[in-house]
């Protein structure tokens, strides 16, 4: 947030507002930090000394009110450390102050400013608006209440956080609080649980989600598009083991270098006398066992570009703490495809791939996406000659310069191995996430020791392209559950049509269409359950099946149907026939409607 801009100097300013509030309710709290955040600002307060109940925060927030009402002006004062130390056990607000100002003494700091507001004093910097008048008593609210370490550290005191929400007007505070009510509604999490998505069994283990048949409806439909896309766009599939022996990832480089983010080894002895072990890792990319499929055979420049896709599962030891749902997980399975070509194929085959994605995109109608090209930084995880990787970022920034394509730099960002294109889209909250990526390899194939002939019969090492447009299983769905709020089109939907017969005598009729459209390989159900029909619309909307076909006697006699779409009140009765068609193309064209 900028420094100067007005919100930072209300947020800032309120936090003063606020621990003054405090102290006029609980008179012996000691103050830590209180700065500006994203949605507002927090103070960090130690209550060891009278008990602090959340009860009070109304309490709280009446009192900010009334110094906000006060008009109470913010004024300035400086000293040097002696001056600052006393003045702050003269304040009697707890020793963090005084061991802050040390620490920054410490670090060459000579000058220390506070500011005053009515009854409050606080060592800070400012900026803050002239008078608490200034400040905005409607686009506030105490949010929540939290515990924080004193500096962040374990080996501190842990403090009360007490969180605010602050905007410049109550709009936009009211703004907010609709869209985080509209993202916790559609939190992936929740509505995964809801529509019987996934389920992770601790029994199992973090991050290792088990696929319910809804899930796994979803996950077939989009698995079986990519396949049919690929297939246009001259990929050729392939299947690879889960586990390879230590040596493939010594010559990929994963080991040493990725170590961290892979499970330990698995040691096996075939006999138990056997003097050595053999050592094998889960992969955490398909990366190496495609490089070694090409390797298998002898290539010509005539046979490239050749691209080997698979959606490959792989295992990444990632930290507990970063786990969440599906959008970070430790078996996850990847779009994958590595593309061999040699140099000057690279700019038409990155443009051919580009397109790909974009018809991906146009299909789940997803438009809210930027572009990053992560490069390296100084880190020592990069690996590789300096000169490839420049060239390989070179390539990367003129080909999508050529292309008119909009992106901006992501410093430390690429894979250890090169540079990559980062396709990044906004979830609900306006957070971003990496869903697609394309990446230039100009190492493996020289690690791997790969050939293919050029036209002068000359061995070349061909240039790799690793791309992933739908990201993997875990993480594509996870974006769709919240980017739909559950409410998948036709095509990818768990269950594709429910049917609602009346009554009894419908039961019949209802039957031999389910069992046409089932023939079909069509999802559908027929809810005969003894729900009244009102209950059943209810509990089959919850569901958020995309079309409810109600079934009564005067359909049956008609020979037609009522279809109630998914988000429409409205219903039309027509024939079965042209239901039966006008249903089989939006699947098939993968309409969203
Ligand atoms: P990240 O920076 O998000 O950890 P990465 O750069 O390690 O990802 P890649 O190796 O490029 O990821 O993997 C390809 C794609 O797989 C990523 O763009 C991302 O969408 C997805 N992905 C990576 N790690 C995970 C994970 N732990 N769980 C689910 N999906 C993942
Ligand atoms: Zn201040
Ligand atoms: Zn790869």
């Amino acid at each position: 947030m900028d420094e100067n801009s007005n919100l930072y100097k209300i947020r800032h300013s309120m936090a003063h507002v606020l621990a003054q509030a405090v102290q006029e309710v609980y008179p012996k709290v000691k103050l830590g930090f209180g700065p500006p955040i994203e949605t507002g600002f927090f103070y960090d307060f130690d209550f060891s000394e009278e008990e602090f109940s959340e009860d009070k925060l109304k309490e709280i927030e009446k009192r900010m009110r009334k110094i906000i009402g006060r008009k109470q002006e913010f004024l300035y004062s400086e000293t040097d450390l002696d001056g600052a130390v006393a003045k702050l056990e003269e304040l009697g607000e707890g020793d963090y102050k005084i061991e802050n100002v040390r620490n920054l003494h410490s670090r060459g700091v000579e000058k220390f400013s506070f500011y005053e507001n009515g009854k409050f004093t606080d060592l800070c910097e400012g900026p803050h608006v002239p008078d608490t008048g200034a400040l905005p008593a409607k686009a506030f609210k105490l949010d929540r209440v939290a515990g924080a370490y004193w500096l962040g550290s374990e080996k501190n005191k842990q403090l009360t956080r007490i969180y605010a929400l602050c905007y410049e007007t109550p709009e936009e505070l009211q703004e907010f609080l609709e869209r985080r009510r509209i993202a916790e509604q559609f939190d992936h999490k929740k509505l995964g649980k809801e529509l019987d998505i996934y389920h992770i069994d601790d029994m199992v283990g973090k991050g290792l989600p088990l696929w319910l048949p809804n899930g796994t409806a979803i996950r077939d439909e989009i698995e079986k598009y990519a396949n049919e896309m690929e297939f246009r766009y001259g990929y050729k599939r392939v299947s690879t083991p889960h586990i390879a022996k230590e040596e493939l990832y010594l010559t990929s480089g994963h080991l040493p270098h990725y170590a961290d983010s892979m499970f330990p080894p698995m040691e096996v002895k075939e006999h138990d006398n056997d003097e050595c072990t053999e050592k094998f890792y889960l992969k955490a990319m398909n990366c190496p066992h495609h490089h070694l499929i090409f390797k298998s055979r002898p290539h010509s420049y005539r046979d490239l570009p050749l691209r080997y896709a698979e959606y490959g599962t792989c295992y990444r030891y990632e930290k507990s703490g970063e786990l969440s749902g599906l959008l970070r997980v430790r078996c996850m399975t990847m779009n994958d495809a590595h593309i061999y070509m040699s140099l000057d194929q690279f700019e038409s085959e990155f443009r051919r791939t580009m397109e790909m994605y974009k018809e991906f995109y146009d299909t789940f109608k997803l438009t809210q996406y930027s572009f990053r090209l992560s490069v390296r930084d100084d880190s020592e995880k990069f690996v590789g000659d300096p000169a490839l990787w420049a060239k390989a970022e070179a390539l990367l920034a003129k080909v999508m310069d050529e292309m008119e394509i909009p992106y901006y730099i992501g410093e430390g960002e690429a894979a250890f191995y090169g540079p990559k294109i980062d396709i990044q889209f906004k979830n609900l909250m306006g957070r971003e996430e990496t869903v697609s990526t394309i990446q230039v390899d100009f190492q493996s194939g020289d690690k791997f020791d790969l050939k293919f002939v050029d036209a002068e019969g000359d061995d070349q090492v061909p240039v790799i392209m690793h791309r992933a447009p739908l990201s993997t299983h875990e993480r594509f769905i996870s974006f769709l559950l919240e980017y739909y709020g559950g409410a998948f089109p036709t095509w990818c939907a768990p269950v594709q049509v429910c049917m609602l017969p009346v009554q009894e005598s419908c039961l019949e009729y209802t039957n031999a269409l389910a069992d046409e459209l089932t023939g079909d390989f069509f999802r559908v159900e027929v809810d005969n359950s003894n729900n009244t029909f009102n209950k059943k619309i209810r509990t089959n909307t919850k569901r958020k099946i995309p079309m409810l076909l109600i079934i009564g006697e005067k359909e049956v006699a008609e020979g037609t149907l009522t279809v109630r779409r998914y988000g429409s009140r409205d219903q039309i009765t027509i024939p079965r026939e042209e239901f039966i068609q006008s249903f089989k193309a939006e699947v098939k064209e993968r309409k969203m409607l």
